[in-house]
């Protein structure tokens, strides 16, 4: 089934403002709210709605959206739609505004954890190669003293009293416009519609302890900077027999002194000196797959690239194998021995002032071509 267009999804302009957006989307989560709606395939509306509002309304996600379409915003993990109350996480107090008092949240269904994230830094050959590596998250863990519950074991847990379970409080005001009712988390349990007589000591009460936890990764060869390896399950656990959240693993890649990375392919700059550019010279250059021998032809000039086939990084994707591309600079010596001038002045004797030979460098090739092409 292909997406509609958000804006059509919401019934706004291209440039609409985020008061518009805003607008739109109150009006037909209200039209489409699955616990009021009488429409046909509310729920399906109602999340079709939901999803262009959570992208429009977001400035770096609608960027996304407005340049690359439904591709832009894609894998960024919207949330799921399963069905149950859960599901409607973030509507809460919209909710509150128009229906006072409908369906809340069950402070006892299961619930997923967090999702964690956490930085890895890996030398410039490491992302290349990949690695298997453990690490150690702080995690929040359920207390296996009281088993998540946050009493002492063998103590009693009472229902709260003051929100009788549901973990809501309701609180009425009256308004010009009538009686409007309020729902709120309750401040006496925390949301969790229990009372807990002794706590557990080893959490405190909140069923829950830091530990960190070590966790094993294997990183792809050839993975870049700013990808991210998420490893399902790995995140903080979740509620009342929820599935945990993930774990994702963002990785940063510490510069190398010689090389740069672009992509799959590696570069990095070779000095020569002239008398090398100009006799040609059989060279050693590091690579990251070992050292390669490179033919520097005769007259090379600063800026000629070599390409040495698959001697970059491998793809992260297993599509194939990057380059690595060397510029050659031709470095003019700076010290000089009394022999290596006699020599050089004897060279320049003979020279003069011609720089001739320059005809056969790429630059000057290319500037003659675009001559003849605007006079053919
Ligand atoms: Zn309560
Ligand atoms: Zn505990």
């Amino acid at each position: 089934m292909s997406k509609r267009d958000y804006y059509e999804v919401l019934g706004i302009e291209k440039g609409a403002s985020k008061d518009e957006i805003k607008k739109a989307y109150r009006k037909l989560a209200r039209k489409y709210h699955p616990d009021v709606s009488k429409e046909e395939n509310a729920a399906d509306k109602f999340k079709e709605v939901k999803e262009a509002y959570e992208v429009l309304s977001d400035e770096n996600k609608r960027a996304q959206y407005d340049q690359f379409g439904h591709a832009g915003t894609s894998g960024q993990g919207f949330g799921g739609f399963g069905g149950g109350a859960e599901d409607f996480g973030g509507f809460g107090d919209i909710f509150d505004m128009f229906f006072g008092g409908g369906r809340r949240r069950d402070p006892n269904a299961p619930q997923q954890g967090a999702d964690l994230q956490y930085t890895m830094v890996l030398d410039f050959e490491e992302a290349i190669f990949g690695k298997e590596t453990d690490i150690r998250i702080p995690r929040e863990e359920t207390c296996e003293t009281c088993s998540g519950s946050g009493a002492k074991p063998g103590t009693k847990v009472d229902t709260c009293s003051h929100c009788h379970g549901s973990g809501q409080l309701n609180q009425e005001q009256n308004t010009p416009f009538g009686k409007v009712v309020n729902r709120r988390v309750c401040h006496y349990c925390g949301g969790s519609g229990k009372m807990i007589q002794d706590k557990c000591g080893t959490c405190g009460g909140s069923g829950k302890v830091k530990k960190n936890k070590k966790i094993h990764i294997k990183i792809p060869a050839g993975i870049d900077e700013g990808q991210q390896i998420r490893v399902t399950g790995k995140g903080e656990p979740g509620k009342n027999g929820g599935p945990a959240g993930d774990l994702f693993v963002v990785i940063q890649i510490k510069p190398h002194d010689f090389f740069e990375r672009e992509g799959d392919n590696i570069y990095c700059e070779l000095p020569i000196n002239f008398a090398q550019a100009a006799l040609g010279d059989e060279l050693e250059v590091p690579t990251v797959h070992g050292k390669v021998k490179l033919k520097v032809p005769a007259g090379t000039q600063t800026g000629k690239l070599f390409r040495l086939r698959g001697k970059g990084a491998p793809n992260v994707r297993g599509r194939g194998q990057g380059d690595q591309l060397i510029r050659v600079r031709v470095v003019t010596p700076t010290k000089l021995s009394d022999r290596e001038k006699e020599l050089l002045r004897e060279f320049s004797d003979l020279r003069g002032n011609d720089v001739t030979e320059e005809e056969d460098s790429s630059l000057f090739q290319r500037f003659k071509n675009a001559f003849k092409n605007h006079n053919e």
